[in-house]
């Protein structure tokens, strides 16, 4: 099956500049989505040091997405590649007498963990003194060629119209996992107890109350921005289109997401006399391009322009627009506030 054209578009942007690494966002939609028996390893929106191995490990090697129209081969990660939830003895800990037992964890066979989500966190790459590191965030990027719905032989998965939001039916969902194979973000969770597949809703209970994503409206740093593509004055329309900052992530896999990114700037590397070399950035640009594509070099280009505009008494509506001062600014046409909302229901 394939994707019918949505009537519109939800599109996200992150800003790798303003992301602090917190989780925040991953808490916000674990404690809101995701904590139904089956669910306890789901990460749903995940935020992962890079260069890094991602979540699941090696996140973008295990195949799916499209190369040259065609649909490639993919697999289904394992719980250990994703990182199974983990035991916290908490009353050896607390009610240790005389002695002190940190706190640690144990995976489901009673050893300590040998990988989780985020595993490397903070790690980076590179050689001291030019490690560096940022973060990329990660939630389904409810594609426009989606690979998990065009997989799924029992037509499980389905696009809203009013908003291009990606959903399983679980009615339908015979658990043959073929969409998260299919997912080239791997982006896709199966739950055992109900032998479903599951992934990110978009929150779209909130959004149709008005409300921005959990993830959205839960960040301190604000770096995320969200609207509807088809509004010109939004900001991911402005961010990606206009001003061509906005990038999508691996669009070599070919199934067009509508989550874009803001590249990270880089302070210069240090050459060996320990000085800036102005014209090596400690990030490499070839990283980058393997992320975000050739356009990455003109993105930066242009942020650290208008960058240099503002910071020589100018104004720059791009700058404007990133630092959001008003932080209400961010969230498109979702302001309204969450406090009434009734909390989902068990899932
Ligand atoms: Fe499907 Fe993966 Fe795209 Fe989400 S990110 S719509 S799960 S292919
Ligand atoms: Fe980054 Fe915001 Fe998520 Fe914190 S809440 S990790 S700043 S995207």
């Amino acid at each position: 099956m394939t994707a019918t054209a949505p009537g519109r578009q939800l599109a996200m942007v992150f800003d790798l500049n303003k992301c602090l690494g917190c989780q925040s966002c991953t808490v916000a939609c674990k404690t809101l989505w995701t904590d139904a028996p089956g669910m306890e390893a789901m990460w749903w929106n995940i935020v992962n040091t890079m260069p890094g191995r991602g979540t699941p490990r090696d996140a973008f090697s295990h195949g799916g997405g499209y190369s040259d129209g065609e649909p490639v081969p993919g697999r289904f990660p394992s719980l250990a590649e994703y990182g199974e939830a983990w035991s916290f003895d908490h009353a050896a800990t607390f009610e240790a007498q005389g002695e002190r037992i940190p706190l640690h964890p144990t995976g489901r066979d009673g050893a300590p963990p040998e990988w989780g989500p985020n595993w490397d966190e903070d790690l980076g790459g590179g050689t001291y003194p030019n490690s560096y590191y940022f973060y990329l965030q990660q939630v389904c990027a409810n594609c426009s060629r989606p690979a998990c719905l065009e997989a799924c032989p029992r037509d499980s998965l389905y696009r809203r119209e009013e908003d291009g939001i990606i959903l399983v039916d679980e009615e339908r969902c015979h658990g043959y996992r073929f969409c998260a194979e299919a997912c080239p973000y791997k982006r896709i969770y199966f739950n055992p107890v109900r032998a479903v597949a599951q992934k990110c809703i978009g929150c779209y209970p909130r959004l149709e109350a008005g409300v921005a994503p959990a993830c959205v409206r839960q960040c301190p740093g604000r770096a995320r921005h969200i609207d509807y593509m088809e509004n010109r004055q939004g900001h991911p329309y402005q961010l990606v289109h206009e001003w061509k900052v906005a990038l999508p992530l691996r669009a070599d896999f070919g199934t067009e997401p509508n989550v874009f990114y803001i590249p990270p700037l880089s302070p210069p590397a240090f050459n060996e006399r320990g000085e800036f070399d102005e014209a090596n950035p400690r990030v490499p640009t070839e990283y980058l391009r393997e992320l975000f594509g050739p356009g990455v070099d003109a993105a930066l280009a242009t942020i650290q322009q208008e960058r240099e505009t503002v910071a020589s008494g100018g104004q720059s509506a791009l700058m404007d627009m990133l630092i959001s001062r008003e932080w209400n600014d961010l969230l498109g046409p979702f302001t309204e506030n969450p406090a009434g909302l009734d909390r989902p229901p068990a899932r």
